[in-house]
């Protein structure tokens, strides 16, 4: 018995070896990194051992390869089980900024350095110098200063949060002027005339929907007026007979007044897009340089970093947003605050192609062809399946840039029998859920916000639908 044990123990492969094992097994190794597949693999691991060593039913555990297969296996259910229902999907739509799917991607060397941080200890509210307690907020504001040119800023949980502590810190129970042609929605839950509300500062609105002069501010302005509020209208443009005020002549008039002009850029890039063929839109340095005394944006969208609204501006002002109640329920934890001071670092290293949205957004309609060829000749081959290349556009999206349309091409594929509906929800309903498009009546997939890997991902799942294209709905998942 106890002889049995040790040559079963024996026949353990090494961590090494079954690790090895699980990268070269696509179905683990195309949706896990590798420090999650080690984590299950020693588990795993753990878990046969004492199987062994208890004695218990493991009579066909003859061999290492055997033990190996049962290992991956189990390795496997775990991962899943904990992947739970947050997971990764392949964006095949060629939407960057995509809403419903996290909005920015964070540079590979950002993510690293968050995990690496996450699993230490760090200095997040330690002055190393004095071992005294520091500020969390002092890890960017260096970074901040230097990359849009203000004294002073402050970050926290989203740019609706920041528009919130405006309000809140300058504005409760004061009028905060902002023009008719301002007062919008985004993503459906920011609403500007509510989160002002919602910050208990009391609206006017001034001008009309499509004309605002800067007489319609200077009249509104009384005793009562805390704030002159700018918002830029991120998703919609109106075009035609229309006016607005400039930032700087608001910020005259605010000088006149000694009212603070604050702007809500909403995207707020740190690069004119104009060099990527973007139209043309103020970027934070901008603002700052126009004389704004506090500028909000979001960090998930045109920054490219994770999700956190930036407050940038004048030193005063900012104390006195530290000094809110509120700035404590807002704060960001610390593996936003390293994600965010890892983007930044890409910023000052002036190696914008690290950023992948904006390497996304600087990718030539060439470039595009040649990899949409690639995916077409590998799925040539699929019957039921029909592929062709075609130009056709993406978009920035997550509200910035409405009107920008970049030149690309997909591969747009079209099921020979059942309808493109179905097709695209067999791809969303894989295993890795792969977003499309579906565009001149043919399911697209755009190269452009594609990653590393997904073309392998997308390619094994349209090579199940042969077998699917002949079965019901409820096949479509494994
Ligand atoms: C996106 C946006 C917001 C909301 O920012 P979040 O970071 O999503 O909270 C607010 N204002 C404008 C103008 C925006 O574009």
């Amino acid at each position: 018995m106890k002889n049995e044990i040790v040559t079963k123990l024996s026949l353990l492969p090494p961590v090494h070896e079954a690790v090895n094992a699980a990268a070269n097994d696509s179905r683990i190794s195309q949706v896990y990194n590798i420090n999650e597949i080690t984590w299950a693999v020693r588990n795993a691991l753990a878990r046969a051992r004492q199987i062994i060593m208890d004695g218990e039913d493991c009579e066909d555990w003859k061999s290492r390869s055997g033990l190996t297969a049962w290992v991956l296996e189990e390795a496997l259910t775990e991962l899943k089980e904990l992947g739970s229902t947050l997971k990764k999907v392949v964006n095949a739509t060629g939407v960057i900024l995509h809403t419903n799917c996290g909005r920015a991607v964070l540079a590979s060397q950002v993510a690293d350095y968050v995990s690496r941080l996450a699993s230490n200890y760090n200095n997040l509210e330690l002055d190393v110098r004095t071992g005294k307690r520091g500020s969390r907020y002092n890890h960017v504001e260096e970074l901040l200063k230097e990359l849009t040119g203000a004294e002073s800023s402050l970050v926290v949980n989203n740019n609706a949060a920041a528009v919130l502590l405006v309000m809140n810190t300058f504005a409760r129970q004061k009028e905060v002027i902002v023009s008719r042609g301002e007062l919008v929605e985004i993503g459906g839950s920011f609403r500007i005339p509510e989160v002002l509300k919602a910050g208990g500062a009391i609206l006017t609105e001034v001008g009309t929907t499509n004309r605002t002069w800067l007489k319609d501010y200077k009249e509104a302005i009384n005793s009562e007026t805390a704030l002159l509020l700018k918002v830029h209208t991120s998703n919609y443009r109106i075009q035609g007979f229309t006016h607005s005020v400039p930032l700087q002549e608001l910020v005259e008039l605010g000088k006149e007044t000694g009212i603070p002009v604050v702007k809500d850029l909403g995207s707020g890039s740190l690069i004119d897009g104009s060099e990527y063929g973007l139209p043309e839109e103020p970027t934070v340095q901008e603002a700052v340089k126009a004389g704004a005394s506090l500028v909000t944006f979001s960090g998930d969208k045109l920054l490219g970093g994770p999700q956190v609204g930036i407050i940038v501006g004048k030193a005063q002002l900012i104390e006195q947003l530290k000094a809110n109640q509120l700035t404590r329920a807002l704060r960001v934890d610390k593996l936003t605050l390293a994600a965010l001071v890892a983007t930044l670092q890409l910023y000052r290293q002036k190696d914008i192609t690290k950023i992948p949205i904006w390497r996304m957004i600087a990718k030539k309609q060439e470039e595009l062809f040649v990899e949409a060829r690639k995916i077409k000749d590998r799925i040539d081959d699929i019957i039921n399946l029909e592929a062709e290349v075609m130009p056709a556009f993406s978009c920035v999206g997550g509200g910035a840039f409405p009107m920008a349309e970049l030149p690309t091409a997909v591969c747009a594929v079209k099921p020979k029998e059942r309808s493109c509906r179905d097709l695209e929800n067999f791809l969303r309903q894989g295993r890795i859920p792969i977003l499309t498009r579906l565009y001149k009546e043919k399911v697209v997939i755009d190269p452009r916000t594609l990653l590393p890997g997904d073309e392998d991902i997308i390619v094994s799942r349209l090579k199940q639908w042969p077998e699917a294209h002949n079965n019901s709905q409820d096949n479509y998942r494994y």
